[in-house]
């Protein structure tokens, strides 16, 4: 498939989705994230052979929120590998995805990295590995998309911050279960600005290039994760990467994804391209209503899955 095709398919979705883009409501539990315009729709494709194409506001930037649990893993399983999973699940949540109650039950072990609870305790165990946290993934965004101007949204890290509770109650939680092993407050302020680092679109695909690339950065040609890792990271996105809708998400689209509140989406085709859309208005379930049905319509007009 040509680069010209997919621009054409790229702007025809980009038309197709517009009437969804009010659908959607904007995450409203940080004051900085409530007064998003809606009305925002980009997408982007980073194909492993380097190209880039883009429609919609391919340069607006957005927090990344959730997407960013998918470099927090890559950064925990290069350093701990398979001993990582002694302190998080491998299984979906089919709980929200800050739910308290099934911590409690399963006695502090998160169900998956990709909750809220399983990042922050794979945030704690990065914290111990990592003399500034926050900068060294500010960094490795930096030098995987290619721009040094990528920064973090204070305001958004900030208000994140102010609103911890449930997310501090999480960390607690798995403290008084023994697992968790830094100051919670320490490991919630790397974790709220890992969220809030700000990239757009195209920055966004070329950053998690490597997950379509067998693990390997395309631009770089460094290996970020074996191949066997790659494998099994996708492998958990494609059963949890979005929130409780994984599966319905994977029935329409038919590939890894992970999503994020402010409305992003991260999608990976294998040993072809990695996929990003942003359009901030989300659905129940607190996944872009724009973005699914955008990602849907790229896997059927170019009939791509990874089945
Ligand atoms: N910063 C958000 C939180 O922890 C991330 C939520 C998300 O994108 O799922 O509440």
């Amino acid at each position: 498939m040509s680069i010209a095709h997919y621009q054409q398919v790229l702007n025809e979705i980009a038309i197709e989705v517009r009437p969804l883009l009010t659908q959607g409501k904007v995450a409203d539990y940080i004051p900085a994230l409530a007064s998003i315009d809606p009305n925002q729709f980009s997408i982007a494709i980073y194909t492993t052979d380097g190209q880039t194409v883009c429609a919609g506001d391919c340069s607006e930037r957005f927090t990344i929120q959730s997407v960013s649990k998918v470099m927090t893993l890559t950064l925990a399983l290069q350093r701990y590998g398979d001993a990582l999973w002694e302190r998080v699940g491998k299984e979906p949540s089919g709980t929200a995805f800050n739910s308290l109650t099934q911590l409690e039950f399963e006695k502090g072990i998160p169900r998956n990295p990709f909750i809220n609870a399983g990042a922050i305790v794979t945030c704690d165990a990065l914290y111990g590995r990592l003399s500034a946290p926050r900068y060294f993934m500010l960094d490795t965004f930096r030098k995987l998309a290619g721009n040094q101007s990528i920064i973090i949204d204070k305001a958004v890290a900030n208000s994140e911050y102010e609103f911890k509770h449930r997310n501090a109650a999480m960390a607690h939680l798995m403290k008084s279960f023994d697992n968790f092993n830094n100051d919670v407050d320490d490991v919630l302020w790397s974790y709220f600005n890992f969220c809030a680092i700000e990239l757009n679109c195209i920055e966004l695909a070329k950053a998690y290039n490597f997950l379509a690339n067998k693990g390997v950065d395309c631009s770089s040609g460094k290996q970020v994760l074996t191949s066997l890792q790659n494998k099994q990271l996708n492998s958990l996105l494609f059963t949890s990467g979005l929130y409780d809708a994984a599966g319905d998400f994977g029935y329409r689209v038919g590939m890894p994804g992970k999503s994020g509140v402010s409305g992003a989406i991260l999608a990976v085709l294998p040993n072809k391209f990695t996929v990003a859309v942003y359009s901030p208005g989300l659905n129940g379930f607190g996944n872009s209503v724009a973005g699914i049905t955008a990602l849907e319509l790229l896997s059927h007009k170019l009939d791509i899955s990874i089945f």
